[in-house]
């Protein structure tokens, strides 16, 4: 067969789809949300994969499916509740949305989601791939959903170092042209794939099903295809953090409601400014943003965390409560809780091994903290 002599998507698509549907029924991943038609569990897991290994996921879908088993339980509940159950798995702004976007579709559609693209894609949170995913997997739409898996193989493919979304979108919705009614199964195909086999550094073209119909690997740019990103080192933070006791009892703050970690509790610390030591930095966060004086004791821990734009190195130190009243300035509100107690709030990732120290160490010191 002469491979090179097919150009673009538009070429060669029913073989094409053929291949990938023969390929996926046997081989396709086992993602608990896929095996029903339900459209609310179908968004809930496909926003939790975005950013997360599907092994993780599993139990996390499992547990906040449990919790807030409809769009309206999950509406109901409160945000501090969902970031809870969502503790753990990190870029937080999802949860928000998540639980911002049942409230719209309990408000607008009457708990059901909308079985229309634009309709997904007006929803906090819901983006083209989210919103894809939910039209053709929940709704059996032919519309494209295009993870960084799928991008990947079809740049393969195709052989397009560079495809826009709407090139993209393109060659899917060609591959949907070709045999209709299989969108959900081609959108998935594509997914599993690219997450099994048409792997990023190790394809594995011998066991790939669509290698006789490759571009990138009949002309020898599958290592090109797609175009790496350039991306500088992240940059580093150094952050100083106080656990501040005061007669058995440790602060915690509330963050903002959006933004960074937005609505999680944390232990009050910040960045380091110029020539500070992190003691000094917890020293001069606790009087400026918290109004109270500390006396900076023994570092319990380093925690170093990646976030998506910046890495973070977190210096946890014992503090004690001196004088002032505690208050809420950059935050939005500041308790004295009980070491056990800290299990009630949700914590960001790099903060939980000190929680969970915490919560080992029996507090000494019975009191009434105001
Ligand atoms: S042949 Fe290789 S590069 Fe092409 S889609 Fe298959 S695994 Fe990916």
């Amino acid at each position: 067969m002469d491979r090179s002599a097919r150009t673009g998507p538009e070429e060669g698509t029913e073989v094409l789809a053929d291949l990938l549907l023969a390929w996926y029924r046997p081989e396709k991943r086992d993602v608990p949300w896929r095996h029903a038609r339900d459209a609310y569990a179908i968004w809930v897991g496909e926003v939790m994969a975005q950013q997360t290994r599907m092994d993780t996921v599993r139990s996390y879908h499992a547990r906040f499916l449990e919790r807030f088993p409809t769009a309206s339980a999950l509406a109901d509940a409160d945000l501090d509740e969902v970031l809870k159950v969502w503790e753990g798995m990190g870029y937080y702004g999802r949860a928000r949305n998540l639980h911002a976007a049942a409230r719209e579709v309990c408000r607008s559609y009457g708990g059901r989601l909308p079985p229309d693209r634009a309709r997904l894609e007006g929803l906090p949170g819901i983006g083209r791939y989210t919103a894809g995913a939910v039209a053709s997997l929940a709704f059996g739409l032919e519309e494209p959903a295009v993870d960084g898996n799928a991008r990947r193989v079809l740049s393969r493919l195709f052989d397009m170092a560079n495809p826009s979304p709407a090139l993209l979108h393109e060659a899917v919705l060609g591959l949907m042209g070709s045999r209709p009614g299989c969108a959900a199964h081609l959108n998935q195909a594509l997914m599993d794939l690219g997450a099994g086999i048409c792997t990023p550094r190790s394809p594995r073209c011998g066991s790939c099903p669509a290698a006789g119909r490759c571009l990138a690997l009949a002309r020898g740019t599958v290592a090109r295809r797609p175009a790496p990103r350039r991306r500088g080192p992240l940059p580093h933070q150094t952050v100083g953090v106080g656990v501040v006791w005061r007669e058995g009892r440790v602060l915690i703050a509330r963050r903002p409601p959006s933004g960074l970690l937005g609505g999680l509790w944390e232990f009050p610390g910040g960045k380091l400014e110029n020539g500070e030591s992190p003691a000094d930095a917890v020293r001069r966060e606790l009087r400026e943003e918290v109004g109270i004086e500390v006396r900076v004791g023994d570092l319990i821990d380093r925690v170093n965390h990646a976030y998506s734009h910046f890495r973070v190195t977190l210096h946890f130190y014992e503090a004690t409560y001196v004088s002032g009243r505690a208050r809420a300035r950059a935050a939005t509100a500041v308790r004295w809780v009980e070491p056990r107690r800290l299990v009630d709030f949700a914590f960001p990732t790099a903060s939980l091994p000190i929680v969970r120290r915490l919560q080992a160490r029996p507090s000494s010191e019975p009191g009434s903290p105001t």
